[in-house]
C-alpha cells in the first residue's frame, strides 16, 4: 500500500493495487494449483466446471490444503457457512486445534469429514413444521462450486466454507439447496435448445446473474437514538422535512468525502474476497446509494451479494456510519430494491439471450425469448412471491416503483419483431437504433441503442439479459432466480419435447414461435408501468396483481407450483408447504416487532415529550395571564397549539391503546396464515392509524424536545 502525500505532508489517500489484492482471501484456483497434487486439483476443477460428481476419496487431500493455506494466512476457526431461511447467514466457527497430547502440545487439524459435512444443531432455524424440534439433526453439506474464503475481522481470521443445509430426511432448509437444484434443471433444458441449433459443443449452461443492491447510509449515533432503525430497521415514525427527493440532486450526485472513505473500504474488502465491486453510485433518495457486481454465475453471486450486504454493514460500522438494507427505511423517499439481471450462458461462450443486430434473423433467440414470456405469463404469481417480503410490501405496489403486476418490457425492436410475427407471419426486418445527433460539432455522432429503456418495468429486457426489478435489497437473490430457473426449464422442456421430434425442425419451430409470442403476447407492457392506466389495462389482460406478501404466499403451494418444482426435483410438496409456512411467520413476526418498537416509541418518548410541551405551554399560559391579568398580552397563539397539541395527543393515546390490543389479539392467533393476515389486515392499519398524530405532533413539538433525530437529521446530515 501506498500513501500519497499532501501539501502538508498528511496522508490523503491510500491507494491500493487492485490486481494485487483481488481473492486474495479466496481459496481460488491459483490456490489450488499451488496448494493441491495434481490428479486432485483435475478432479476437483472437473467437480466446479462441469458438474461432476464430487469424489468424497479428495476431500481429506483438499482439506489439508485448505487448512494449510488458511494457516498460512493466520487462520485460526473454520466455519461451514450457510443460508437458513432467517434472511441472513448462518455460521458456527470451530478451531483447529486438537485436544492437547501428552506434553499438552495441540496441532492444527482439518479433515477431509469436517470439510464436507458439518452438524449444526438445526432445532433453532425456520423450518416451517419440516422438522420437529426433537428432531434437530440438519446437516451442511460442502458446495465447492463456490470457493470457500478468509473472512478478517476483530474475531481473527476464519476459513468460511460456503454449504448447503439440509434436514435429517435430507428436506432443503436453505436457499442454496433449491438454488442448485435449478440450476441443474435449467442446465439440461437450456443443452437441449442448444443441440436443437447444431450446437454440439456446449457442455454446460449456467444462469449468469449481476444483482445491483441498493443501501442507505446513517450517522451511527444517531441511528443508535432511534429504536425503530435499531429492531425494525425502518423508521415508524417521522415527518417529512422541507426537502425531500424531488430536486433530483442526489442521483447520481459526486461522492461526499465520509462516503467515498466507506465505498473504498467496502470495495477493498470485497475485492479481497473476489467480489468483484464495479460500479458505485448515489441513488435517487438522499443517503441513498448503490453498489453491483460485474455478473457472475448464479451460486457464487448469491454467495457474493450475501457478502456484499455482510460488508456493507461491518464496514458502515468502522465509519461511524450505519447501513440501512431494509426495502423503506424512510417513508415519502425512495426504497430500496436489488435488480436481478439474469441470462442463461453456455460455457462454450453463447448467450442465449443475446438477439444479435438482427432478431428476426436469430430464430433461436425468438423460441427462447418465446419460452421466457410464456414461463413469466404462466408464473408471474411465483415470481412476485420470489421477491416479496415484509419490507417489499411498503415499495411494491404502494407509492412506488416497480408495481406489483408481473409484465414484460422488450423494448421497441423486439416488439416491432413481435407484432410482424403475430401479424403476418412473417419478421423480415429489425428496426435499428440509428445515430445520436447532439448537435455540437465536437462531441462524436454515436450509435444508439434499438432500444430505450424503461424504468418502470418489473422485468425489463436490457439487451442481452433479463433485469427483475422487484426484489427487496435485504433480500437474498436465491428466491427469484430458484424460480426464474425453474419456470424456464419448464418452457425449454415444453418446447424441446416437441421439436426433438418434428419432421420439419424449420417449419415447426416457426410455427411454435408465433404460438408461444401470440399466446403470452399480454404478458408485454412497453408503457408507463407506474401509472393507474396500466393498473386497469391489466386487469382486462388477466394479469394478476398481487398486493401484499401476505397474498403472494399462496402461490408457493399451488398445485400448478407443486407439479413444476416436483417435476424439475427443486422442492417437493412438503418443503414448499413449510416455505409457505416459514413465510407467513416470518412476515408476522416482522410486523410483530415494528408494532411494539412503536408501542414502546410512543409510550416511553413521543407521549412522554408531547406531555412535556403541552405542561410548558400550559405553564407559559398561566404564567402570562397571571403576569398580566388585564389580558392585555395575547395567549392566543400558545392556546390554539396546547388545544391542537391535546387533540393530537389523545388521538394517539386512543390509536396506541387499539394498537396494543390488537397486535396481543394477533399475536395470540396459533395458525400461521390466519395470525399472518391478522397482522396485515389489522395491526398494519392501526400502526399507520398512530403513526398520523405522531408525525403532526413532530411538526409541532419544540425540537429540543422531540426525543429522537427527525428525518431531515437522519437522511441530510450522513
Ligand atoms: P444496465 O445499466 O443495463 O442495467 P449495468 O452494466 O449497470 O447494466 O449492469 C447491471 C448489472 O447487470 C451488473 O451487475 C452487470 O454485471 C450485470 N450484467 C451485465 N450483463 C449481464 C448478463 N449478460 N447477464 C447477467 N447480468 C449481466
Ligand atoms: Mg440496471
Amino acid at each position: 500500500m501506498n500513501y500519497e502525500k499532501g501539501e502538508d505532508g498528511e496522508a490523503v489517500s491510500e491507494t491500493v493495487n487492485v490486481v494485487e489484492i483481488f481473492g486474495k482471501n479466496v481459496f481460488n484456483e491459483t490456490v489450488m494449483r499451488d496448494y493441491l497434487p495434481k490428479g486432485v486439483f483435475k478432479k476437483l476443477k472437473k467437480t466446479i466446471e462441469d458438474g461432476a460428481e464430487l469424489d468424497p476419496s479428495i476431500a481429506d487431500v483438499v482439506a489439508h490444503a485448505m487448512k494449510d493455506w488458511a494457516i498460512d494466512r493466520g487462520a485460526t476457526h473454520y466455519t461451514h457457512w450457510f443460508q437458513p431461511l432467517t434472511g441472513v447467514t448462518a455460521e458456527k466457527h470451530d478451531s483447529f486445534i486438537s485436544a492437547p497430547d501428552a506434553e499438552g502440545k495441540v496441532i492444527m487439524e482439518f479433515s477431509g469429514k469436517e470439510l464436507i459435512k458439518g452438524e449444526p444443531d438445526a432445532s433453532s432455524f425456520p423450518s416451517g413444521g419440516l422438522r420437529a424440534t426433537f428432531e434437530a439433526r440438519g446437516y451442511t453439506v460442502w458446495d465447492c462450486t463456490s470457493p470457500a474464503f478468509l473472512r478478517e475481522d476483530t474475531l481473527g481470521v476464519t476459513l468460511c466454507i460456503p454449504t448447503a443445509f439440509c434436514s435429517y430426511t435430507g428436506e432443503a432448509l436453505d436457499q442454496k439447496t433449491p438454488l442448485l437444484r435449478s440450476m441443474q434443471a435449467i442446465d439440461k433444458q437450456s443443452l437441449r435448445i442448444l443441440r436443437l441449433f447444431g450446437n454440439t459443443t456446449a457442455k454446460r449452461v449456467v444462469p449468469s446473474v449481476g444483482p445491483e443492491q441498493e443501501y442507505f447510509l446513517v450517522d451511527r449515533a444517531k441511528y443508535l437514538q432511534r429504536k425503530d432503525l435499531i429492531y425494525a430497521g425502518r423508521t415508524l415514525f417521522g415527518a417529512m422535512p422541507p426537502k425531500g427527493q424531488e430536486l433530483e440532486d442526489h442521483y447520481f450526485g459526486a461522492i461526499r468525502e465520509r462516503i467515498g472513505a466507506y465505498m473504498k473500504e467496502v470495495n477493498q474488502e470485497l475485492w479481497k474476497l473476489g467480489v468483484t465491486s464495479k460500479t458505485q453510485h448515489n441513488e435517487a433518495a438522499p443517503a441513498q446509494h448503490e453498489l453491483a457486481p460485474i455478473y457472475d454465475q448464479v451460486n457464487l453471486a448469491v454467495d457474493h451479494n450475501q457478502m456484499v450486504m455482510e460488508t456493507l454493514k461491518k464496514v458502515a460500522g468502522r465509519h461511524g456510519l450505519t447501513c440501512l438494507l431494509h426495502e423503506k427505511p424512510f417513508a415519502g423517499v425512495n426504497g430500496s430494491g436489488k435488480h436481478n439481471n439474469w441470462s442463461l450462458i453456455s460455457d462454450d461462450g453463447i448467450n442465449l439471450l443475446n438477439p444479435g443486430e438482427t432478431p428476426h434473423e436469430n430464430i433461436q433467440f425468438l423460441l427462447v425469448l418465446g419460452c421466457i414470456m410464456k414461463a413469466v405469463d404462466n408464473y408471474a404469481d411465483l415470481l412476485r412471491e420470489s421477491a416479496s417480503d415484509a419490507g417489499n410490501d411498503h415499495r411494491l405496489g404502494a407509492n412506488e416503483a416497480p408495481p406489483a403486476i408481473i409484465s414484460i418490457f422488450v423494448g421497441e425492436q423486439l416488439e416491432d419483431v413481435i407484432d410482424q410475427l403475430c401479424c403476418t407471419g412473417e419478421a423480415t426486418h429489425s428496426k435499428s437504433g440509428g445515430k445520436l445527433m447532439t448537435g455540437i460539432a465536437t462531441l462524436p455522432d454515436l450509435d444508439k441503442d434499438a432500444t430505450d429503456r424503461n424504468r418502470t418495468s418489473p422485468f425489463a429486457f436490457t439487451g442481452n439479459k433479463f433485469e427483475f426489478r422487484m426484489v427487496g435489497s435485504s433480500d437474498s437473490v436465491a428466491p427469484p432466480n430458484v424460480v426464474l430457473n425453474t419456470i424456464v426449464a419448464e418452457a425449454f422442456k415444453e418446447a424441446a419435447d416437441e421439436l426433438e421430434t418434428a419432421e420439419d425442425f424449420d417449419a415447426a419451430v416457426h410455427d411454435m414461435i408465433k404460438e408461444l409470442l401470440a399466446a403470452h403476447r399480454r404478458i408485454i407492457f412497453n408503457g408507463n408501468g407506474y401509472s393507474d392506466g396500466w393498473v386497469k389495462e391489466a386487469e382486462t389482460r388477466g394479469l394478476p396483481n398481487i398486493r401484499s406478501m401476505v397474498d403472494a404466499i399462496p402461490a408457493l403451494v399451488t398445485e400448478k407450483a407443486v407439479k413444476l418444482y416436483e417435476t424439475f426435483g427443486v422442492f417437493t410438496r412438503a418443503e414448499l408447504i413449510s416455505r409457505a409456512e416459514v413465510e407467513y411467520d416470518a412476515y408476522g413476526k416482522a410486523v410483530n416487532i415494528e408494532a411494539r418498537t412503536m408501542i414502546d416509541m410512543a409510550g416511553k418518548q413521543i407521549i412522554p415529550a408531547v406531555i412535556r410541551y403541552t405542561t410548558q405551554l400550559a405553564q407559559s399560559i398561566g404564567a402570562i395571564r397571571t403576569a398580566c391579568p388585564d389580558g392585555m398580552m395575547d395567549v392566543s397563539v400558545q392556546t390554539e397549539l396546547l388545544a391542537e397539541t391535546s387533540a393530537l395527543l389523545s388521538d394517539m393515546k386512543r390509536a396506541l391503546a387499539s394498537l396494543e390490543d390488537l397486535t396481543a389479539e394477533c399475536g395470540s392467533i396459533e395458525d400461521a396464515c390466519t395470525r399472518a393476515h391478522g397482522y396485515h389486515d389489522k395491526v398494519v392499519p392501526a400502526m399507520e392509524a398512530l403513526r398520523a398524530p405522531a408525525d403532526r405532533l413532530e411538526m409541532i413539538v419544540d425540537k429540543e424536545l422531540w426525543p429522537f433525530p427527525s428525518y431531515g437529521d437522519l437522511i441530510f446530515e450522513v
